[in-house]
């Protein structure tokens, strides 16, 4: 069984064939060029397909199937894309037209959801049959995984953390909401924190400059500056107490953080796990691990090729 996984997001297109035991045999990857349209984007996904399968040997109609992660709104049971802003895609039929393109069964997932399945069949979440995921990036995504399942909800947003409200007349979110999680913990929020307490005199060995992104600012942290400090502990903070409330819904078995912040460890994750104890307070009846992902990058790929691999279920051991 070789699977095809594609990570199509709004700068590349990433892809892999995928053995049934989860590991990538070969990847690529080319930019998705979204502006040219639909019609563009899915002929580049096949010819990068085409041309991993040929490295490899084979042809597409070699492939047990394909699955695709998306960065936007997804209709699972219709394969279908709401609304993918970076892609300008709205109610676009991609199952439809990427099965009729490469001649193979085609499953589509939201990205956040396919690297969460990723990590659960190949990275930290291993072993776990549910968990919750969330990426730490330019805004926060999420997923929760019941039962071995992504849970998606009646509309389809099962699991956006980012946008659950942690204060009162707090920041303004894209959304249109205020005080949204991803407005105080994302690493455009750490960013933000980290100037507004510049502005407001509060000194640090770090300087302000246009590049200054997250991961400075948590080497900061790491390195003992106080200020830097002071901002992490204040994300960590927010993300720590959404996920005990998450626990206190869901109650999975694990907890999964990825994106670039994530990769700076204990620094970030260490905080985390000890507001979200402080949260849960008597009900935390035995510590939920809270770990960094592993996959990075590949989680994409391998939790799209999983979406074939699960109607497989015999072969996938
Ligand atoms: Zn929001």
């Amino acid at each position: 069984m070789c699977l095809l996984g594609i990570d199509l997001g709004g700068t590349s297109i990433k892809a892999g064939l995928v053995d049934k035991k989860g590991q990538i045999l070969i990847k690529g990857q080319v930019p998705t060029g979204a502006r040219e349209g639909a019609t563009a984007v899915l002929g580049r996904i096949r010819d990068l397909a085409q041309n991993l399968a040929g490295e490899r040997g084979l042809a597409l109609a070699d492939l047990t199937g394909a699955g695709i992660g998306i960065p936007g709104s997804v209709d699972v049971a219709k394969g279908e894309v709401r609304l993918a802003p970076n892609l300008f895609w709205r109610d676009f039929p991609l199952r439809e037209e990427l099965a009729a393109l490469l001649d193979l069964p085609v499953a589509v997932e939201n990205d956040a959801h396919a690297a969460a399945l990723g990590e659960m069949w190949r990275g930290a979440g291993r072993g776990f049959n549910s968990l919750i995921m969330i990426t730490i990036g330019t805004g926060i995504g999420s997923a929760l995984i019941s039962a071995g399942r992504v849970h998606h909800g009646v509309f389809g947003y099962g699991a956006e953390m980012g946008h659950l409200k942690m204060v009162r007349d707090g920041r303004q979110c894209h959304c249109g909401g205020h005080g949204c999680l991803e407005t105080l913990a994302s690493a455009t929020a750490m960013v933000r924190s980290f100037r507004e307490y510049l502005a407001a005199g509060h000194p640090s060995r770090l300087p302000d400059s246009p590049g200054l992104g997250a991961r400075e600012i948590l080497a900061a942290a790491a390195g003992g500056d106080e200020l830097a400090s002071r901002v992490i502990d204040e994300a960590a903070y927010y993300l720590g107490t959404a996920l005990a409330n998450a626990i206190l819904l869901a109650g999975p078995e694990g907890i999964v953080i990825g994106g670039g912040p994530a990769q700076a460890g204990e620094v970030i994750l260490a905080p985390i796990r000890k507001y979200m104890a402080a949260a849960l307070g008597a009900w935390q009846l035995k510590p939920v691990p809270v770990l960094g992902a592993e996959l990075g990058n590949d989680a994409g790929i391998i939790g799209a090729a999983r979406l074939q691999a699960r109607v497989e279920p015999a072969e996938d051991e």
